[in-house]
Order: structure tokens, then C-alpha cells, then sequence
């Protein structure tokens, strides 16, 4: 079968915007149509804003199994279990503890690793040859840690994950605050700092939105916002989008970059991905002295700063199964409490704004769902805690899968 000379990609977050450009660059002529009015405002919009190309410890873990009791009784604030009753969040769930294992671990963070860095070449190569300005910057990231077991597995994980191109330094945090000075007002209880040099920040949502510029006033892309896509429908000669007016568009193929709907559109073509969300919080607060320019995250807190242009990026919370879309208020409290006692001078807090929340779309074992099971279809789906540091490498993945 001939490569398709047209394509339409469903959703405009990052992974979207990156899929239309790998597409586009190779010559496909790309539609892209999104729901919103914008790209980038659902999860790809206020994220914590990293480029975590280093850290792509799995979530599915060994010692989350000894959390699960406290997990599902609510007792960690920082993640919350929903307990649902529907055949696919079930099984998702059993496939998730299935993934708790010592060697699915170590398979699932090392598959992630590989992706993660053929992102950081995907996005060098952006950045080389487009002007894309969306404060890109390599800011470098601390992991705090403060218990001894929760530290010595992270030693160990670092160790797994030891090849060219990981640069991963355990520090004191004697040897850490000479680095990063604000983690001097952070100092109760730290026992070591797992430091990558070179992993990033950038924000999001100024990443879609110069890549659309990128992909309409130079790659010939045409984009349609405010069309919800209601279907799909596949025949030999063509795909075809019907859109909630009642709008077709027709292409080669169609990919579904949907985010945490999770391959809804699929279904009816026998299709049904492992995705469930797992809705976070963020905010951002203006920078003060005190506020880090390495990117942090407290680990046992499970709280991320990022320091962005527009002040410090606060991110973290994670509510498997949840899927309102609205802001809970005693939530987002929890979030501003536990950046307070985790980093108590990092921000202004008191004048925090732009609370946000998102639906990161899980799959059990961590790894995003990139395939093209139809000659007509694709699709580059589940990418979990880490889309934003994977979109640009799952983009270059699906790209080979359509045009050779
Ligand atoms: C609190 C929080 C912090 C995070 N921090 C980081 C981080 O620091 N680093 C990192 O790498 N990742 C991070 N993530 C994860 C990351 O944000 C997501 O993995 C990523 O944004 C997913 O991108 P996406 O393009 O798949 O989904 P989305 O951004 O949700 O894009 C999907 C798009 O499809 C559109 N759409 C859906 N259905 C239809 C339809 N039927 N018709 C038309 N359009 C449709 C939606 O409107 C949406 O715009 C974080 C997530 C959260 C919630």
C-alpha cells in the first residue's frame, strides 16, 4: 500500500501538535481539528512543565503494593484510588498490580527511558531548526528524598538505568545547596538528592501553540478548532471524520491524538485501549529570592516546582479513576499545603493563580499505545505522567509507522 499523502489528527495537545509536524515534515499534508478553541487546553495546558527525559520510573511499582491498603482507605493525600465499578476500570486496575512487579518495573521504565530519549533528540532537532519559542530551557532537575529505603531504591534505579546519555548524580545536600541554593530552607529531613544536569523545562501550552503557527504558515497544515470529532469511519479508498454538525472531512488516515478520552473514537472499530484518567492539579506563583531555577520535585510529597517565565510552576496530586474535569478546591488546597511545608519559601504562594487541573491518560504499564492497527487508522494515545517529555518521540515513532 502507498504512504497516505493526506492526514487528519484528532486533538491538538502536545502529542497532537507534535504527531501533525512529524507527519508534516515528511510531506503529509495534515488536518488538524480539536474540540476547544485553542490547542493545548486540556492536559497539555499547565502541566508541571518538565522535560523529564531521565526520570521514567514506572508508576506500577514494588512498594506501591504495600501503599494500596492506605491508598484505597484515602489516607495518602497525595494520591487518591476512586473505587469505580466498570469492567474496564477493573481490569485496567488488575492490569496495573500486575505491573507491580520487580522486573515489569524495570521493563516498563527502561521502555519509557528509550522513548524519553528519543524525545530529547526530537526536540533538539525542533529547536535546531524552527524558531519555536516557548522558554525551552535546560534547567536540570533534583529528586529530594527523604527516607532512607524510598533514597537507596532511587540509587538503585539510577543505577538500572545507567547508559550514554543518562547523566544521574546522587548528592548530599550539602553538595546539592551549592548547586541549587533554595534547597537550604528545605533542609529538614533531606537524605540525598538524585541530580540530572541535563533534563529541561519548557511550557506547554506556548509549545502548541507555536507549533500550530509552525505547522499552518509553513507546513501547510490546516487546522479547524471548536469541531468535536463524533467519528470515524474507515472504507479501502479513504478515512473520514464526522464532525457534531454533521461535517465530514475525508484523508488517507486518521490518527487519534485524544488524550485521556482514551481511544473513545476506536471502540466501534474493535479497538479498546487500556487508558483510564488520573487527574492533577497545578498552579503558578511569581518567583521570589528564595525560589529554585533547577527544577525540583519532592518525591515522598509527590509536589514538582518548575521555574517558568511566567514564575514557579507548581504541579503534583494524582486521583486515579477520577475524570471531573472541574477543579475541587479542597484539592487544590492539599496541593498549596504541601508545596508550602515542602519548599516553604520557593514561591510567593500567597498570590498563586492559574489553578488548573488535568487528566493524565494512564496505561497500567506506563507506556503510551502508538499504532496503526488499520491501514486508514492510527493512533498515539496514553501517555501518562510523562506526555509532555514524550510527545516529541512517540510524534517520530508514528510518523515511521505511516510513512516509511
Ligand atoms: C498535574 C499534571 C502535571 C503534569 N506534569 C507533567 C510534566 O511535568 N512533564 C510531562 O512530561 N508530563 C506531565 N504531565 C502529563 C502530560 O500533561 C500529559 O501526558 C499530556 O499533556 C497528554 O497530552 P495529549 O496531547 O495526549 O492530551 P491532551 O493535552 O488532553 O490533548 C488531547 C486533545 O484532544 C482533544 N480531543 C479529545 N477528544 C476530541 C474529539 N472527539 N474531537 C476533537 N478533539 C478532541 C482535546 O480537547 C485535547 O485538546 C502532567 C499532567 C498533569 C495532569
Amino acid at each position: 500500500m502507498s504512504a497516505p499523502h493526506t492526514a487528519i489528527v484528532i486533538g491538538a495537545g502536545v502529542v497532537g501538535v507534535s504527531s501533525a509536524y512529524a507527519l508534516a515534515r515528511r510531506g503529509v499534508e495534515v488536518t488538524l481539528v480539536e474540540r476547544r478553541d485553542g490547542p493545548a487546553l486540556e492536559t497539555s495546558h499547565a502541566n508541571g512543565a518538565q522535560l523529564s527525559y531521565l526520570y521514567t520510573d514506572a508508576l506500577a511499582n514494588p512498594a506501591l503494593i504495600s501503599q494500596m491498603p492506605k491508598l484505597a482507605l484515602g489516607l495518602v493525600p497525595a494520591f487518591r484510588l476512586r473505587w469505580r465499578t466498570d469492567p474496564d476500570y477493573l481490569r485496567w486496575l488488575g492490569g496495573f498490580i500486575a505491573n507491580c512487579t520487580d522486573s515489569r518495573f524495570r521493563k516498563n521504565t527502561l521502555t519509557a527511558l528509550q522513548l524519553a530519549l528519543e524525545s530529547r533528540v526530537a526536540m533538539e532537532e525542533l529547536t535546531c531548526h524552527h524558531d519555536v519559542e516557548f522558554g525551552f530551557r535546560n534547567a536540570g532537575k533534583m529528586h529530594v528524598y527523604r527516607s532512607a529505603r524510598a533514597w537507596q531504591a532511587a540509587q538503585a534505579v539510577a543505577a538500572m538505568k545507567a547508559q550514554p546519555g543518562v547523566v544521574q548524580r546522587a548528592l548530599s545536600l550539602k553538595q546539592a545547596i551549592a548547586i541549587e541554593p533554595a534547597l537550604e530552607q528545605a533542609a529538614d529531613g533531606i537524605l540525598g538528592v538524585l541530580h540530572s544536569p541535563e533534563e529541561a523545562v519548557g511550557d506547554p501550552h506556548s509549545f502548541a501553540c507555536a507549533m500550530q503557527d509552525l505547522l499552518t504558515k509553513q507546513l501547510g497544515t490546516t487546522a479547524y478548532f471548536g469541531r468535536l470529532v463524533t467519528d470515524i469511519a474507515l472504507r479501502d479508498d479513504e478515512a473520514e471524520v464526522v464532525l457534531d454538525d454533521g461535517d465530514r472531512l475525508s484523508a488517507d488516515i486518521v490518527i487519534d491524538c485524544s488524550g485521556a478520552e482514551g481511544g473513545r473514537l476506536l471502540r466501534r472499530h474493535g479497538h479498546r485501549l487500556p487508558i483510564i484518567p488520573m487527574k492533577g492539579y497545578s498552579f503558578t506563583a511569581p518567583a521570589v529570592d528564595g525560589s529554585p531555577s533547577v527544577s525540583i520535585t519532592d518525591v515522598e510529597a509527590r509536589v514538582v516546582f518548575t521555574r517558568l517565565k511566567a514564575g514557579v510552576r507548581v504541579a503534583g496530586l494524582a486521583d486515579l479513576g477520577n475524570a471531573d474535569r472541574s477543579i475541587d478546591g479542597k484539592r487544590m488546597a492539599t496541593l498549596l499545603e504541601t508545596a508550602r511545608a515542602s519548599l516553604p519559601e520557593g514561591a510567593a504562594f500567597d498570590e498563586a493563580a492559574g489553578f488548573w487541573c488535568g487528566l493524565r491518560p494512564m496505561t497500567p504499564d506506563a507506556t503510551p499505545r502508538i499504532a496503526r492497527p488499520h491501514p486508514r487508522l492510527a493512533y498515539n494515545l496514553g501517555h501518562g505522567v510523562l506526555g509532555w517529555t514524550m510527545a516529541m518521540g512517540s510524534a517520530e515513532r508514528l510518523a515511521r509507522l505511516i510513512v516509511n
